[in-house]
């Protein structure tokens, strides 16, 4: 049953993907776990913990640097094929979601206002979750090899989303797990529901929290802005 947005809905909700939608940072962790090993080393859990909501490049600089290899150009291009390539062959034995997030887009799509994907992980990698998520959910995705090099915590992704579909960011819902994933939001101008997966998030004057996607009231969101006025 489709809802009319009404005045109050926002311009557009944009959801993040890897620990918002899909539990793939865990797949994360061990394709990143496996490659340290590969290398003769280990990733702590400090520099794993800093990567959650990262994109490629940084992640595998730090992954590099924890194992104890100079990370340099041809060291982190290496490291991102093999990882990208454990990453498609977990992703191809099956996406876990993460709970609520199905019901979470079918009430987003409800609200008849655009949805976006906008997400740190590469097109080839986001293409396979795709099969999952449902390509006929988003009207736009960004991923984490279209920004030009400014991944989040950059406002690029978002501000990038806001322009295709042709609203205004501080309009839009954003819907992120991350604290590199919410500074991104926040720093384009997004009102941001948070639900934490892997790492902690503290409060904010432009967030509000939220321990699952069960509890996000999506026919409500616009309230978001006027609380937020
Ligand atoms: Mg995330």
């Amino acid at each position: 049953m489709t809802r009319d947005a009404g005045p109050t809905a926002p311009a557009a909700v944009l959801f993040d993907m890897d620990g918002t939608l899909v539990d793939s940072e865990k797949l994360w962790t061990i394709a990143l776990d496996d490659y340290a090993a590969h290398r003769g080393g280990a990733l702590s859990d400090a520099t794993r913990e800093s990567m959650v909501g990262s994109n490629m490049t940084r992640s595998m600089k730090l992954l590099l640097a924890d194992v104890g290899i100079p990370p340099t150009e041809a060291e982190v291009d290496a490291a991102a094929e093999w990882v990208a390539g454990r990453m498609a062959q977990l992703f191809a034995q099956g996406l876990p979601w993460r709970p609520g997030a199905p019901e979470a887009l079918r009430e987003a799509r409800a609200l008849g206002v655009p949805v976006a994907l906008v997400t740190s992980t590469i097109r080839s990698l986001t293409e396979m979750a795709l099969d999952t998520l449902g390509r006929d959910t988003f009207d736009v995705t960004v991923c984490g090899d279209e920004v030009d090099g400014r991944n989040k915590p950059d406002p690029e992704p978002y501000l990038k989303a806001a322009r295709l579909l042709g609203v205004d960011p501080a309009a839009c819902v954003a819907v992120e797990d991350s604290p590199t994933g919410v500074a991104s939001a926040e720093a384009a101008g997004c009102l941001v529901v948070a639900v934490p997966c892997e790492v902690p998030l503290a409060p904010g004057p432009n967030r509000v929290l939220h321990e699952s996607l069960h509890e996000v009231d999506f026919a409500a969101l616009g309230e978001l802005f006027a609380r937020a006025a």
